[in-house]
C-alpha cells in the first residue's frame, strides 16, 4: 500500500496495533499528545517527542538557528501543556550535514536553552550524529502531572463547553508570508503585521502559563488537546477519542486583527488559516457547561486575556461547522505528512 493512500493518520493507526507488552508499565500509550506512565503517588510520568526537518519544518534561509532551537523545544513542551502538565527534562538527537558550521549549532543550542531556561527544564542528553542531507532535530522531552489534573483527549463530555486560550491562524498567515516571499509576490503588508505574523509562525509559544492557570481553577475542565495541525483535526481527535461530536460557532472563532488585515490583503478566508493551518500551538478543550461561566471569569482574572467559547460537544459523531440556521460537515483535514 502507498503511503499518501494511507495517509499519516492511517500509518501511525496501523503502527500502533499490538505495541504493549507490559501493561503494568503503562497508563496511556499511542493516540494522545504525550504517553502517560505510573510515577508516584502524587504525579504520573509524561514522555513524547517531536522531530523537525529542514525543507519540511524549517528553511535555513528564512529562520535564524536560534528559532529552529527554540520551535524544536516549543513544540514539545506544547504537547506537555496539552496533558495539562509541566516539562522537567529533555533529549536532543541532532542530525547534521557536515557543511554546518559550530557557530550555527550553537546558535540553534542558544535558543533551545533560551526557552529550557524560561520555563525551568533541564536538558539531560540527547546522540550527535552527521546527516547526509539537511539538519534533523529531534527533542524527547519529560514532563510530570499532579494525577487529578490530567486531561486526555478521551476526557470530554456532552454538553461541555468548547474553549480555546487564544487566537487561530496567525501560524498559518505567517507562512503565507514566506511562501508569497519565495514567489516573489510583491504584496506590501505593514511591517508591523509582517513582524507579529513572522514571530507566531517561527517562534510560537508553549501555553505553560496557561495551563498552570487552567489546573489551578480545575472545576470542570475535561479535554484538552494542543493546536498543532489545525482547529478542525484537533476537534476530531477530541471527539473521535472522547465518542461525541463537536459544533464550533463559525464567528466565535477567535482570530487576530493581524491575521484578518493579512486575509484581506490576500483575498484569502482567515478562518481557512485557522480550522486548517496549524501551528498556532494554543489549547482546545472542553469545560462542563454549567461551570464555564465562572471558570472563564477566573481565567480571565488570572491571566488576562479570554478563554473564548468556540463550540459545545453534541451526542453524536462529527465535527460542524455552525452559523445561524446553517451547519456544515467540517472534513478532518490539517496537515498530513504524505498528502
Ligand atoms: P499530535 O497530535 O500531538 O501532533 P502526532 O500526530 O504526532 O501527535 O501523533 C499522534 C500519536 O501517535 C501520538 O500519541 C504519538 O506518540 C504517536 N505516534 C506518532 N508516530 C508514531 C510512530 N512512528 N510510532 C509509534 N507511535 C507514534
Ligand atoms: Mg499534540
Amino acid at each position: 500500500m502507498n503511503l499518501k493512500d494511507i495517509g499519516e493518520f492511517g500509518l501511525i493507526a496501523r503502527l500502533a496495533e499490538n505495541c504493549i507488552f507490559n501493561k503494568k508499565e503503562i497508563l496511556v500509550g499511542i493516540g494522545d499528545d504525550t504517553a502517560v506512565l505510573p510515577l508516584d503517588q502524587d504525579y504520573h510520568l509524561l514522555v513524547s517527542c517531536d522531530m523537525l526537518i529542514e525543507k519540511m519544518h524549517f528553511l535555513r534561509e528564512v529562520s535564524s538557528p536560534f528559532q529552529i532551537g527554540y520551535k524544536s523545544v516549543a513544540v514539545n513542551f506544547s504537547d506537555i501543556a496539552a496533558m495539562g502538565g509541566w516539562p522537567t527534562s529533555i533529549l536532543v538527537s541532532i542530525g547534521i550535514p557536515k557543511s554546518i558550521s559550530f557557530e550555527y549549532i550553537d546558535e540553534i543550542y542558544k535558543g533551545m536553552k533560551n526557552i529550557c531556561k524560561k520555563y525551568s527544564v533541564n536538558i539531560i542528553g540527547g546522540d550527535t550524529v552527521a546527516s547526509p542531507d539537511g539538519i534533523v532535530i529531534n527533542v524527547t522531552v519529560l514532563g510530570k502531572v499532579e494525577k487529578n489534573n490530567l486531561h486526555l483527549r478521551s476526557h470530554a463530555k456532552v454538553d461541555d463547553v468548547v474553549f480555546t486560550t487564544g487566537t487561530l491562524g496567525n501560524s498559518a498567515a505567517g507562512l503565507q508570508i514566506i511562501k508569497n516571499i519565495q514567489n516573489h509576490l510583491d504584496i506590501d503588508i505593514p511591517s508591523k503585521i509582517k513582524d507579529f505574523l513572522l514571530q507566531k509562525h517561527l517562534s510560537p509559544e508553549p501555553c505553560l502559563n496557561e495551563i498552570r492557570i487552567l489546573n489551578k481553577i480545575e472545576l470542570g475542565l475535561n479535554a484538552l488537546n494542543d493546536i498543532s495541525d489545525g482547529l478542525a483535526s484537533e476537534a476530531w481527535e477530541i471527539a473521535n477519542a472522547s465518542q461525541i461530536g463537536i459544533e464550533l460557532y463559525k464567528d466565535r472563532i477567535p482570530i487576530s486583527e493581524e491575521t484578518q488585515i493579512l486575509g484581506q490583503l490576500l483575498k484569502t478566508s482567515p478562518l481557512d488559516w485557522a480550522l486548517y493551518g496549524g501551528e498556532d500551538f494554543q489549547l482546545i478543550g472542553t469545560i462542563d457547561k454549567i461551570h464555564f461561566p465562572i471558570f472563564s471569569k477566573e481565567y480571565k482574572r488570572e491571566n488576562g486575556t479570554d478563554l473564548f467559547e468556540i463550540g459545545r460537544t453534541i451526542n453524536y459523531p462529527g465535527v460542524f461547522l455552525v452559523h445561524n440556521e446553517e451547519k456544515v460537515y467540517l472534513n478532518k483535514s490539517g496537515f498530513n505528512h504524505f498528502d
